[in-house]
């Protein structure tokens, strides 16, 4: 039993009942469906009811024949399998219905072997077809897939890609994109290919090919800076052909970096907030142990705050913090790390840094202020504790001395930098 007749139906139409009931049950043995008819009107009207997907029909028959029959089907489905059962005193017939594109003849008395075998075979390539015209459609639409672009490349040349994937340069086709790009790694931002990696190959196995499964690629596209997430995966083994699949991230991507943002700085001040505090606080203090090297903290306090706001107004006051903020932002190193620990107290963590060079930092920023034009020329002071690690310290013993040390300083007049080393 052919496994491919058994999910194809079938038409037969033969004016002869007694061979149209004995072929009509071997058929049925072997068909999903089984429809027959006894002329070709009959014939053509289950035709439009059913839409089989093999015709098997006499060639002669009273009032419309098989050949009449088969025109008008072929008008409907040019692709329609049709099989012609004939006999040879019918040749002027089958003249005629040579010029028809048909699949196949079979000559009477057919032999029922002989026909399912034939049968068989044009149902496997039916199927095979059909599977092709599928596997097709998928692919293309995955191309099509806006959203999902795919490329085939070997790095330097494309060979195929979505339309999508041109259509972010504004180019057609991959010969003009090849005219705008030499090489498909020509399309990543420049500042994503670390200057040591000039070859392909680094760039491959260092960024693209990475084990990180959120590798995140900038590319500049017709609509301006875009991100990519992206994935690479070798495909065939004789030839280096890559399979890049790129998702349009654009939008989470920024959401995220938006929400990191947030998280991690004071939404007034813009410096960084408590969290990122706590935890750049844990990495320095540990690197500085580890590695036995400086570290000194800082804390940071306006002087009679409080009558800033009593006086000018809470708006006032919070304009009062953000100039400071920005003062000492801007005075500080790179390297320096300025944070809001909350209300008008701020902590600085001076990486590397010996507590006489903090002491420094920390006098420049204080004198700095004094001198600053803050809002309604209000005057601003401020007081600082100053203290550095030491063997034996935890993080909460170095920063409480800080604390002692800012307590010190305003009990001693306000407006200096105090230090507990
Ligand atoms: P000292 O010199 O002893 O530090 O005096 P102070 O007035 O600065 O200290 P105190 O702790 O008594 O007052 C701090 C004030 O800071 C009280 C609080 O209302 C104000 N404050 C805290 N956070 C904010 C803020 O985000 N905006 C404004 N405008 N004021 C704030
Ligand atoms: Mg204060
Ligand atoms: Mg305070």
């Amino acid at each position: 039993m052919s496994a491919y007749l058994q999910q194809l139906s079938v038409l037969y139409v033969e004016d002869e009942a007694d061979i149209r009931e004995g072929y009509c049950r071997t058929l049925k043995r072997h068909f999903k469906e089984t429809y027959s008819a006894s002329n070709g009107f009959e014939g053509l009207a289950l035709y439009k009811q059913y839409w089989p997907d093999i015709v098997i029909t006499d060639i002669r028959m009273p009032e419309c024949s098989g050949i009449e029959m088969s025109k008008e089907i072929l008008s409907l489905r040019p692709e329609q399998i049709i099989v012609f059962t004939t006999a040879h005193s019918e040749s002027e017939y089958t003249l005629e219905a040579l010029e028809l594109r048909i699949s196949a003849y079979i000559l009477k008395p057919v032999e029922k072997n002989k026909l399912i075998e034939k049968l068989s075979k044009l149902a496997e390539n039916l199927i095979q077809q059909r599977e092709t015209r599928q596997h097709q459609e998928t692919i293309q639409n995955m191309l099509n897939n806006p959203s999902n672009l795919l490329i085939l490349t070997d790095l330097t040349q494309v060979t195929f890609a979505s339309p999508g994937f041109f259509d972010l340069f504004g180019v057609k086709d991959k010969e003009a994109f090849h005219d705008r790009f030499r090489t498909f790694l020509d399309i990543f931002d420049s500042s994503e290919i670390p200057s040591h990696l000039s070859i392909k190959e680094d760039f491959l196995n260092h960024t693209l090919l990475d084990k990180d499964p959120d590798k995140i690629v900038a590319i500049l596209t017709q609509e301006g800076m875009r991100n990519y997430h992206i994935k690479v995966t070798q495909v065939g083994k004789a030839q280096t052909w890559y399979l890049v699949t790129m998702w349009d991230v654009t939008n989470i991507y920024h959401e995220k970096i938006d929400a990191e943002h947030k998280a991690n700085h004071d939404e007034l001040t813009q410096v960084f907030s408590r969290v990122r505090f706590n935890e750049f606080y844990h990495q320095e203090f540990l690197r500085a142990l580890r590695y036995k090297r400086a570290l000194s903290l800082a804390v940071l306090d306006i002087d009679h705050f409080k009558a800033i706001n009593d006086t000018f107004g809470h708006l006032v006051g919070d304009e009062v913090l953000k100039t400071l903020a920005n003062f000492c932002q801007k005075n500080i190193r790179n390297t320096d790390f300025l944070s809001r620990w909350g209300g008008e107290e701020f902590v600085l963590i001076l990486s590397e840094t010996p507590i006489e060079d903090a002491f420094v930092v920390c006098e420049k920023l204080r004198i700095g202020l004094m001198e600053l034009q803050f809002t309604k020329n209000i005057p601003v002071t401020i007081s600082i504790g100053l203290s550095q690690l030491q063997p034996g310290d935890s993080k909460e013993s170095l920063l409480r001395r800080a604390d002692n040390a800012l307590f010190k300083a305003k009990q001693l007049g306000r407006n200096q930098v105090n230090i507990n080393a």
